[in-house]
C-alpha cells in the first residue's frame, strides 16, 4: 500500500537506512540524503565512512536488532554472514553486559543463529549472534536497502527545511555542497545522528523545542584489529573478556570481528581513558590484575600482527530530545534513531534501537497510513525505547563522576519517561 509520495531520509547511517527500508512499501519514493558518498560496490563498500566516526569501534548488535532488521530485509543474516560475519558458536559470558551491569530482567540467552523462533522477542540488553565490524554491517545493510525499489541515495548535507507557506507542513530539504538545490517530498525523516539540527530548525518555524534528558559519563574507546596466529586462543573459545574492576576501571575484550580477523577493544569511562594505541594496548593487557586471563590475553595476542592502525572513539553518554511531548510540531517531520534517542554506547542498544523504531514506522504506516504521522509516530518511538533509555541511565548513574541532565542542567535525578504516553495513546502493542 503505496501512501507517499516521496519520502526524504537525512542521513544514511543504521537509523537512516533502516527507516528507508521501512518507508519503501508505503513510499513511491524514497531518497537517502548523506553528506558522505554512500558506495554499494567496490573496496569503499566496506570501509568506514567519515560521517560515523565510531565506525572503527567494536559495534555489537544485539539479538533484538538482528531479528528486527531481519524483519526488513529478510535473509539479511545470510548476507552478513556471505560478508565475512562470524556465527557466535553459542551464548558467552558479556563483559559489560553481564558482568559490570547486570543482566536485568532479560530472557534466557539465544544459543547459535536465530532459528524458527527469533521473533519470540529477545530482551534489549540481549547479546546477538554474530560478531561483525560495524562498516562491513551497515555496507551489507546498505546494499540491500538501496536495492529496494524505489529508493536511492543522493549526497549532500542538509542545510535546513522546505515548509509550506504558514510554516505548519514540512515540504522537503534544502541541500548544501556538490549537488546543491531543494529536494521536495512529503515526509522527512531525520536521522542525522548527534549532529542533527532540527531542534533548532523546528524552532525557527515556530514549534516548541523539545526539552531534553541526558546523561554525562565520558565513555572512549581503543580497538585495533589483529590478525592472530592460528591457535592463539584457548581451545574451545572464540574471545576472550576482562570486565572492568576496581583495580583496573577498564574493559578489555578480544573477540573475531570477521574475515579471519580479531579486534582487541578497550573501553573506559570518565577519568579512566584507554590507551591510543598497540603499544599501550598491550601495556594495559600485561597489567590485567587476574592472572589466568593476564595469561591468556597474552598469549594469544604473541605474535598478533596489527591489521591498519588503531581506532578511537569517545561519546559523552545518553541523548533523548522528547519529541512525544511537543504538540506544535510542523507536519511530515520524523526523528529517528540517535538524532531522537542517543544511548551511551556501552550497552550496545543504538544500532538495535533504530531498528525497532524503523519497525514501528513500517507497522505504523501499515496499520494507520501517513496522516497524522508526525504527532503519532514520536509518542509510539519514546514508548517503545522508555526500556532501553531506563537501562542506559540507570547503569550511567553506577559510573563514578555520571551527571544526569535536564535540558543541559545537571539534576540529582532523572524524571521517568513512562508517563509520557497517556491513556489512549498507542504503546506499541500493534506495533512492537
Ligand atoms: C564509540 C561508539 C560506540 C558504539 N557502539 C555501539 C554498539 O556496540 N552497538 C550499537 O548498537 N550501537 C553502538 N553505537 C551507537 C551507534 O553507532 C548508533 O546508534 C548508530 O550508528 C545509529 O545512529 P544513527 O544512524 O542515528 O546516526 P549516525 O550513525 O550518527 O549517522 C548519522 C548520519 O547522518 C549523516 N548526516 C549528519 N548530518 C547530516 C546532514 N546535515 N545532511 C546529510 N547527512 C547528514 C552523517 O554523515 C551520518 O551518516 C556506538 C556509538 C559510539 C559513539
Amino acid at each position: 500500500m503505496t501512501t507517499l509520495e516521496h519520502s526524504i531520509v537525512m542521513g544514511g547511517s543504521m537509523a537512516g537506512l533502516l527507516a528507508a527500508a521501512a518507508l519503501a512499501p508505503h513510499s513511491a519514493r524514497v531518497t537517502v540524503v548523506d553528506r558522505d558518498p554512500l558506495p554499494v560496490d567496490g573496496p569503499d563498500a566496506f570501509a568506514p565512512r567519515r560521517g560515523v566516526p565510531q565506525g572503527g569501534t567494536v559495534h555489537r548488535l544485539l539479538a533484538l536488532g538482528e531479528a528486527r532488521m531481519e524483519e526488513l530485509l529478510p535473509g539479511l543474516r545470510e548476507d552478513f554472514l556471505a560478508a565475512g560475519a562470524v556465527p557466535r558458536a553459542a551464548r558467552e559470558a558479556d563483559p559489560v553486559l553481564d558482568e559490570t551491569t547486570p543482566n536485568e530482567g532479560a530472557p534466557a540467552a539465544a544459543d547459535g543463529p536465530l532459528g524458527a523462533d527469533e521473533h519470540d522477542a529477545p530482551g534489549v540488553d540481549e547479546p546477538g549472534t554474530l560478531w561483525i565490524t560495524r562498516p562491513v554491517l551497515e555496507g551489507v545493510v546498505r546494499r540491500r536497502v538501496l536495492a529496494l525499489p524505489g529508493v536511492e541515495a543522493v549526497q549532500g548535507a542538509v542545510g535546513g527545511l522546505l515548509t509550506s507557506d504558514d510554516k505548519r507542513t514540512v515540504t522537503g530539504v534544502q541541500l548544501r555542497g556538490t549537488d546543491a538545490g531543494e529536494l521536495h517530498g512529503d515526509l522527512v525523516v531525520d536521522a542525522a545522528g548527534r549532529s542533527s539540527r532540527a531542534a533548532t530548525w523546528v524552532e525557527g518555524l515556530g514549534g516548541t523545542r523539545p526539552r531534553t534528558l541526558g546523561t554525562r559519563v565520558h565513555v572512549a574507546y581503543t580497538c585495533q584489529r589483529l590478525r592472530l596466529r592460528e591457535g592463539a586462543l584457548p581451545e574451545g573459545t572464540e574471545s576472550l573478556s576482562a570486565p572492568a574492576s576496581s583495580r583496573r576501571p577498564l574493559t578489555i575484550d578480544l573477540e573475531p570481528c570477521g574475515d579471519g580477523e580479531h579486534v582487541l577493544a578497550v573501553a573506559g569511562t570518565s577519568r579512566h581513558q584507554p590507551p591510543v594505541d598497540l603499544a599501550g594496548l598491550l601495556d594495559l593487557v600485561a597489567l590485567q590484575p587476574e592472572r589466568e586471563l593476564a595469561d591468556a590475553l597474552d598469549s594469544a595476542l604473541e605474535g598478533a600482527e596489527p591489521v591498519g592502525q588503531s581506532s578511537a572513539a569517545k561519546a559523552a553518554g545518553a541523548h533523548r530530545q522528547l519529541w512525544e511531548e511537543t504538540t506544535d510540531g510542523p507536519e511530515g517531520l520524523l526523528h529517528i534513531g540517535d538524532s531522537a534517542v542517543m544511548f551511551t554506547p556501552l550497552y550496545g542498544q543504538g544500532m538495535t534501537m533504530a531498528a525497532v523504531g524503523a519497525v514501528a514506522l513500517r507497522d505504523m504506516l501499515t496499520d494507520d497510513g501517513a496522516d497524522g504521522l508526525a504527532a503519532r509516530f514520536p509518542r509510539l518511538l519514546g514508548a517503545l525505547l522508555d526500556r532501553a533509555w531506563e537501562i542506559t541511565t540507570s547503569r550511567d548513574a553506577q559510573i563514578p563522576d555520571a551527571e544526569m541532565l535536564v535540558d543541559g542542567a545537571v539534576v540529582e535525578e532523572l524524571p521517568a519517561t513512562g508517563s509520557l504516553v497517556g491513556a489512549g495513546q498507542s504503546t506499541g502493542e500493534t506495533h512492537r
